[in-house]
C-alpha cells in the first residue's frame, strides 16, 4: 500500500481515445500519479460507480467584452468550474500592438481565475501579424485569430491578402502554431443586412438569421481552406453553425489534416426558433433544426475536433434585447451549462458516448493547442483536473446558480439531464454538488512551439 495526497475510489474513468476503465486514481502534487494499484489517500474521493471525465477545456471564451476584465476572470472561471470546466481558452483583441503590454494581462490572472487559462490573441493590424514570432517566444501564446467577418461596429473584418500573408507566416513557423478563423463573408452579410434593413425595421430571432446566410459561412470556410491549403498553415474554424459548411468541411478535411472544426454547445442546443428570442442574438446567428442536426452527425463522423461555448457575459442591461433585432448585443454566458447541455442532448438523448465527449471537450483542445498530456486525458503525469458526473441528475436550469455575472441564461427554465457533481482541479475537490467547496487556484498556461 503506498500512500498518495487523494485517492478516488470506485469510478468508470472515461479515458479519450481508450475507453471506460473501472479503476482508482491516485493523486500526488496535483498530478494524477497512478491509474489502478493499492494507495491509501490523506484523502479519498468514493466515486460510487459514476462516469469520471477529464476536466473539460472550452477552447472558446471571451472575457471583458463588455465587464471588467479582471472581475470577469473571477466570475467566469468559477461558472466554468461550477460546470466541469477546469481550463478556459480566452480570445483578446484590439488594435494595439500586444508586446509587452499584453504581459500585464497575463499578470492580472494570477490569484484571479480558478480555472487554468490561456490565450489566443486576435490578429487585426500588419504590426500585430509581425509581432507573431515575439508573442510565441515572449509570452508563450501560440494560438492566433483572424475574422474575416467581424462584428460590426466592435471588430473589424481582414482583407484576404492579409489573411493569407498571416497564414504564410504561420506555415514559416510551423505546426507548434494555429491560426484560428471566423469565417463568414463580410459582403454578402452586409448586402443581406442592408435589404432587410429596408423592409423590417425590427425582427425575430430567425430574422436574424437572415442577416448572416448560411452560404456566407460555408463560403468563407472554402476559401480561407484554399488559402491554408496553399501556405500550408494549421487552420481552425471556431463556432461552426451550418450545416452546409459540416457538408463542404467533411471533404477539405478528408484532403488536408491540418484543418479543425470547432462547434459550440449552443450551436449544439438551440435553434433560431428557440422560445428565448432576441436574447439568443449571436454572431454568427442561430441555424435551422438541419444544422443542429448535421452538427451532431458531424460529431459522430469525426468532422468537429472541439466544442466550445463562445462564451460573452452579459447581463440584460447589456443585452439590451428591448431595443429590438438591430440594436440587442450578440452574445451570451454559457460556461455554467457547457457540459450539462452535451451530457442532455448529445449523452442522453442521441446516445454520444462520453469517451467522445472526452475527446471532444478535453482531449482535442489540449492537442490542437498545445496544452496536451498535461491536460485532455487522465493519465500518470497529467494534471490532476477530473470531473465526476452524474448522466441521471436532472435540473431545471436557474442562471443564479451557474456563478456566471450574467443575469440569464439560454437554456434558463429547461431541465437538462445531466450534471458534473464534483469538480476536482489539481488534484483539489473544488465543487460538490454545484457548491464551491474548495479555494482553486487557476494559473496562465504557457505554451510554446516546441
Ligand atoms: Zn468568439
Amino acid at each position: 500500500m503506498s500512500n498518495a495526497d487523494l485517492v478516488i475510489k470506485d469510478g468508470l474513468v472515461v479515458i479519450p481515445g481508450t475507453g471506460i476503465l473501472e479503476t482508482d486514481i491516485a493523486v500526488e502534487g496535483g498530478k494524477i500519479s497512478a491509474l489502478g494499484g493499492e494507495f491509501t489517500g490523506r484523502k479519498e474521493i468514493i466515486a460510487s460507480g459514476r462516469y469520471i471525465l477529464p476536466g473539460i477545456i472550452d477552447p472558446h471564451i471571451h472575457l471583458g467584452i463588455f465587464g471588467d476584465l479582471v472581475s470577469e476572470m473571477e466570475t467566469e472561471t468559477r461558472s466554468g468550474l461550477l460546470g466541469g470546466v477546469t481550463t478556459v481558452g480566452c480570445y483578446m483583441g484590439g488594435p494595439d500592438p500586444y508586446y509587452p503590454s499584453f504581459s500585464n494581462t497575463i499578470a492580472m490572472t494570477e490569484g484571479k481565475v480558478s480555472t487554468d487559462i490561456f490565450f489566443h490573441l486576435g490578429i487585426m493590424t500588419p504590426e500585430q501579424k509581425e509581432e507573431i514570432p515575439r508573442l510565441i517566444e515572449e509570452l508563450g501564446i501560440t494560438s492566433f485569430k483572424l475574422y474575416m467577418a467581424g462584428i460590426p461596429g466592435l471588430i473589424p473584418d481582414v482583407e484576404d491578402g492579409f489573411l493569407y500573408q498571416t497564414f504564410e507566416t504561420a506555415a514559416k513557423i510551423g505546426d507548434g502554431i494555429i491560426i484560428c478563423v471566423h469565417a463568414e463573408n463580410p459582403s454578402i452579410n452586409a448586402t443581406y443586412r442592408a435589404e432587410l434593413q429596408k423592409v423590417l425595421t425590427d425582427g425575430s430571432l430567425a430574422d436574424w438569421s437572415d442577416t448572416q446566410p448560411n452560404f456566407s459561412e460555408e463560403e468563407a470556410v472554402r476559401r480561407a481552406s484554399y488559402f491554408a491549403g496553399l501556405a500550408g498553415n494549421r487552420l481552425y474554424f471556431v463556432h461552426i453553425s451550418a450545416a452546409e459548411s459540416i457538408r463542404t468541411l467533411a471533404a477539405i478535411k478528408s484532403a488536408n489534416p491540418k484543418i479543425f472544426v470547432e462547434t459550440t454547445s449552443p450551436y449544439l442546443s438551440v435553434t433560431k426558433f428557440s422560445s428565448k428570442g432576441l436574447l439568443a442574438k449571436m454572431v454568427p446567428p442561430f441555424r435551422e433544426d438541419a444544422s443542429v442536426e448535421a452538427l451532431w452527425q458531424a460529431i459522430q463522423n469525426n468532422i468537429v475536433d472541439t466544442i466550445g461555448t463562445d462564451n460573452v457575459t452579459q447581463t440584460l442591461a447589456v443585452k439590451q434585447v428591448e431595443k429590438g433585432m438591430w440594436g440587442a448585443m450578440p452574445g451570451y454566458p454559457a460556461l455554467g451549462t457547457h457540459l450539462p447541455t452535451i451530457l442532455n442532448y448529445g449523452v442522453n438523448q442521441r446516445g454520444v458516448s462520453l469517451v467522445k465527449v472526452a475527446e471532444l471537450m478535453s482531449k482535442k483542445p489540449a492537442e490542437i493547442f498545445g496544452l496536451y498530456p498535461q491536460k485532455g486525458t487522465i493519465a500518470p503525469g497529467s494534471d490532476a483536473d477530473l470531473v465526476i458526473i452524474d448522466l441521471d441528475k436532472t435540473v431545471k436550469v436557474d442562471h443564479r446558480n451557474l456563478g456566471s455575472a450574467g443575469d440569464f441564461s439560454l437554456f434558463d427554465g429547461e431541465e437538462l439531464k445531466g450534471w458534473p457533481i464534483m469538480t476536482i482541479k489539481s488534484g483539489q475537490l473544488v465543487v460538490k454538488d454545484s457548491q464551491l467547496v474548495g479555494q482553486s487556484q487557476g494559473k496562465f498556461l504557457r505554451r510554446s512551439i516546441g
